[in-house]
């Protein structure tokens, strides 16, 4: 038998950055995952964003979550010894006076000023379709996760920590914790929207939601250095790339990129930018949303070798960080997990 601490399934955001945890607390881990399609994280723009756009508030504990993303992340660029976390802030687009209108008086009511640094000019970008201005929001950042995340597989390979495979229940004795020959304190599912093909999770409330993404070219526009918001999002990665999203289908689960998802993102494009630009690609991934909208993280109520990380919705990149190191002082101390993980991101709340 080969003997591990903790056996995670699946790599994408949520087991990345726990096995990271895992590792750096010196525990002994085996990773099993296998690219499998539809993936969330390996199509995920990567924005980090403490603002609901819609409702102009923070998200909860917003600040909690961007601290700790920005710690977590640059401590693992030094680690991984490749930086992929770029602080930008956010042009919020208005799209009519009663908007604008609804953001300068939560600036100036509400504690939004901690998260609107300044406002601009209708028209002050020449480039974009701007009557009605909009807000800086700061701070916000982007994260290249596929890179991120090519990197630490890379860095799991080499470890010998990382077995590409798919993970097959009939081989797993969940009384002991034994994967074919691989006996494991705890076992931690980290699948994804796949969590819904789980015998012992697949109780927990999902309501997975298909994302299109587009990569587009702006050759008039070689750097914007802000993230644009209007409806959908406009990523500057450099040399004249943008990453434009994204589209919520819950109807078609695949990784299939639709022409109805293409025309929802060109016609929204075409209402910010007021120059040509050019689709290099579009791509589709299967977000791990939730009925209430929290994260999914804690034990099953049966088998208490057995644990979750997941349901990190829209906002993986910005809540993952601080969940798994909570999750990760659980899984360490033996505590209970209700002393780190609060009522509403814990799947207690299901029993
Ligand atoms: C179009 C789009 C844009 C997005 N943009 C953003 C954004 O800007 N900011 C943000 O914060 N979030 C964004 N998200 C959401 C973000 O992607 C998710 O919150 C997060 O990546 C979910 O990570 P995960 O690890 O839970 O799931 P996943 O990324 O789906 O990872 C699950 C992993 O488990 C593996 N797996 C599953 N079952 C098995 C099995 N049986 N055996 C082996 N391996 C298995 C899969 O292959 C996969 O690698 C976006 C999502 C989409 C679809």
């Amino acid at each position: 038998m080969n003997k591990v601490d903790f056996i995670i399934v699946g790599q994408g955001m949520a087991g990345t950055l726990l096995a990271h945890e895992l590792i750096s607390a010196n525990k002994k881990i085996l990773i099993i995952d296998k690219k499998l399609p539809a993936s969330s994280s390996r199509v995920a723009a990567g924005m980090i964003n403490p603002v609901a756009m819609k409702r102009c508030s923070p998200v909860n504990s917003a600040e909690y979550y961007l601290q700790n993303a920005f710690k977590v992340y640059r401590n693992l660029e030094l680690k991984l010894k490749a930086k992929f976390l770029y602080s930008k802030p956010i042009l919020k687009l208005f799209a009519n006076e009663d908007i604008q209108n609804i953001w300068k008086v939560k600036y100036s009511n509400e504690d939004m000023d901690k998260y609107i640094a300044s406002f601009s000019a209708k028209n002050e970008f020449p480039f974009l379709e701007n009557s009605y201005g909009g807000a800086i929001v700061e701070p916000s950042a982007h994260l290249d996760v596929s890179f991120f995340l090519e990197l630490s597989r890379k860095f799991f390979a080499e470890l010998n920590v990382l077995s590409d495979e798919i993970f097959s229940f009939d081989s797993f004795d969940q009384m002991n914790c034994i994967y074919k020959d691989n006996l494991a304190e705890k076992i931690i599912f980290c699948e994804g929207h796949r969590l819904q093909s789980n015998p012992f999770f697949n109780y927990l409330p999902m309501t997975p939601t298909k994302g299109e993404i587009m990569k587009i070219k702006i050759p008039s526009l070689n750097f914007f250095n802000k993230m644009i918001s209007k409806g959908i999002y406009v990523i500057p990665i450099g040399n004249f790339e943008y990453v434009v999203g994204a589209t919520y289908n819950r109807e078609d689960l695949s990784d299939r990129v639709t022409k109805e998802g293409r025309t929802f993102l060109i016609n929204k494009l075409n209402s910010i930018l007021s120059v040509d630009y050019e689709i290099l690609s579009v791509s589709a991934g299967v977000r791990p949303n939730v009925k209430d909208r929290r994260p999914l993280v804690g034990v099953h109520p049966e088998f208490s070798k057995l644990f979750v990380f997941n349901g990190l919705g829209s906002r993986g990149v910005l809540v993952g960080p601080s969940l798994s190191q909570e999750l990760t002082s659980c899984l360490i101390s033996g505590l209970p997990i209700e002393d780190k993980i609060k009522g509403h991101n814990n799947i207690s709340r299901f029993n």
